[in-house]
């Protein structure tokens, strides 16, 4: 029923946007009760750069980008502006920019309010005129800066038709990570409400595929356990998924993030990004057929339980 209600709100989501604030603040809370976020916050430091993940709503994360030397940050997909706000003050950085991954409200519907209460200017880059606050729209391609940090855009339409996922990489090129919003999650990918098999492939395997192995995956949902529960059913066999069930059950027993992952361990342990492989193609009945691979396992898992 939720699922339903979930399906029909996001295919309509300029009709109301108040109606859906309230089902998502329902959903959090229903998911969340008393204890009020469903993960505890993290650092992630490296030499040049340090993610901060803001756990919001029921299962999105956003994430505050800091260049360690200017101390320039930016937000990925600022849901819940509050949160957002409290740790910027709490890191100490001057925030200039919003990365919006794509025009859903769990991700671009906390834009406007950011903007309002922030009060200094904020460049919000987006690749879809549907982004509340978008003030710079990007394609692929295009690169800007964060502080010292090099942020590259990727175009990976099929969740929407607009969906960008953004690469960053210190100045040296040694620390890499990308914000995956609901194209990459851990162990799966998003629905494919308004794009094909063939750009799912694309982006997938043709784009995030070929970015380094080491670099570190921070996707939009806490998705991982049923993510890799589906990955199980596909490849019965494969020992990583299994092993990474283990840990992330570890993890979400501490109430800790399951992210970030990298590129090199998706490549082992989500089956999305494993559509060239026999065991995912067996699976799906398309020996030969990536494409007919990626359609049918995104299919299965739209009803997966
Ligand atoms: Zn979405």
């Amino acid at each position: 029923m939720i699922s339903r209600v979930f399906n029909s709100i996001t295919s309509k989501f300029s009709q109301s946007q108040s109606l859906t604030a309230a089902y998502f603040t329902y959903k959090a809370w229903r998911q969340n009760g008393l204890r009020g976020t469903h993960s505890s916050q993290q650092s992630i430091n490296m030499t040049d750069m340090s993610v901060r993940i803001l756990p919001a709503l029921s299962d999105n994360y956003m994430y505050l980008i800091i260049c360690n030397k200017t101390k320039e940050a930016a937000i990925v997909d600022p849901v819940n502006p509050e949160t957002v706000i409290e740790a910027v003050k709490n890191e100490n950085v001057e925030l200039k920019s919003v990365l919006t991954t794509h025009h859903h409200w769990d991700h671009a519907g906390g834009n406007e309010k950011l903007l309002s209460l922030f009060g200094k200017p904020l460049t919000v880059y987006g690749g879809d005129d549907r982004i509340g606050g978008l003030n710079k729209k990007v394609k692929q391609d295009d690169k800007f800066n964060i502080g010292n940090l090099n942020v590259s855009c990727i175009f990976t339409p099929c969740h929407t038709s607009g969906h960008i996922c953004y690469y960053v990489e210190s100045s040296t090129a040694e620390q890499k990570a990308v914000f995956t919003g609901d194209t990459l999650f851990l162990g799966g990918c998003g629905r494919f409400f308004e794009g094909t098999a063939e750009q799912m492939y694309s982006a997938l395997i043709e784009k995030l595929s070929s970015l380094p192995d080491e670099t570190k995956v921070f996707c939009g949902h806490e998705y991982a356990l049923g993510n890799l529960k589906f990955g199980n059913h596909v490849e019965p066999d494969n020992k990583d998924i299994l092993a990474k069930i283990e840990w992330t059950k570890a993890k979400r027993d501490q109430n800790e993030p399951s992210v970030p992952s990298t590129i090199g361990e998706e490549k082992l342990i989500n089956p999305f990004m494993r559509v060239n492989t026999e065991s995912v193609q067996k699976f799906a009945n398309s020996i030969g057929k990536p494409i007919d691979t990626m359609a049918h396992i995104r299919k299965v898992k739209d009803s997966f339980k």
